[in-house]
């Protein structure tokens, strides 16, 4: 089986500190990879390497056994790539149903939403499709920049999954957001990987909702992938403990 994501030897510098120092990894279809580490580790660097925002130094990343390094954000949206980032990227003036229409045309042309995803008059349906998946209908046609910010990074996610991704990147969608939002999240996270079969990595902080969502759990530290496992293995890893987990 080929794998969604393969990174192979991914190496990011940055003047004299090397941020991501030779990672490799792969994610299987359906799967739902954990990354955690600490401050400054180099995960939000892997991913800006893995999504074409940065070049790497050197390694290669593969999409269903694509080479794809080097290629545009615009160009992996194509291929059915997206992500959230690690601040949020909602437009506050526009309403939540518009911002899911433009994250969507902007996915427009991956491959499968020109298989399976609706057409250019079905995005308002397609939104819509969203808005319920995330539980927010009750604010459809408010003013983004009007939510919580909770709400905010639900909305976040949301717009991820527009166009009907293969393969979403998402970075502490869950930073800073109050413990029962941080449990819905985790629930439409599930949801949406159940039902869509949605394939995911997810960075994030919380070790509970690491541990209960994801398949698999990779632990960076310094650059460097320290351990990767199931969430069980990895948290009974001495050095993910002594380097992480402890402190
Ligand atoms: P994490 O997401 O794990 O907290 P980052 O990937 O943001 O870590 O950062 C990894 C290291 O790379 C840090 O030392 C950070 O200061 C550095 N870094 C990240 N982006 C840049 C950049 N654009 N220019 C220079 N240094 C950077
Ligand atoms: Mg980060």
């Amino acid at each position: 089986m080929t794998a969604v994501l393969e990174v192979n030897d991914i190496r990011k510098r940055f003047g004299g500190i090397t941020a991501v120092d030779g990672v490799s990894f792969d994610v299987q279809e359906g799967e739902i990879l954990g990354l955690i580490g600490p401050n400054g580790c180099g995960k939000s660097t892997l991913f800006n390497c893995i999504l074409g925002q940065l070049t790497p130094s050197a390694g290669q990343v593969k999409v269903d056994g694509r080479v794809v390094t080097g290629l545009r954000p615009s160009e992996l949206n194509r291929l059915g790539v997206s992500r959230t980032f690690q601040l949020l990227q909602v437009f506050p003036k526009l309403s939540v149903r518009e911002n899911l229409i433009l994250a969507g045309q902007e996915h427009q042309g991956s491959m499968m939403s020109r298989l399976f995803g609706p057409s250019d008059a079905g995005l308002t349906g397609a939104a819509d499709q969203m808005i319920g998946f995330f539980k927010l209908d009750h604010l459809a046609s408010e003013a983004a920049g009007g939510l919580s910010y909770g709400q905010q990074k639900l909305l976040d996610a949301a717009m991820a999954f527009m166009g009907g991704p293969r393969l979403v990147l998402l970075d502490e969608p869950a930073g800073g957001v109050n413990l029962t939002m941080l449990a819905d999240l985790k629930e439409r996270l599930a949801a949406i990987n159940r039902e869509k079969r949605a394939t995911f990595v997810v960075i994030e902080h919380n070790m509970e909702f690491v541990m209960s969502l994801c398949s698999r759990v990779m632990v960076m530290a310094e650059g460097k992938v320290l351990a990767m496992g199931r969430p069980d293995e990895v948290r009974a890893n001495p050095a993910v403990i002594e380097a992480y987990l402890g402190h």
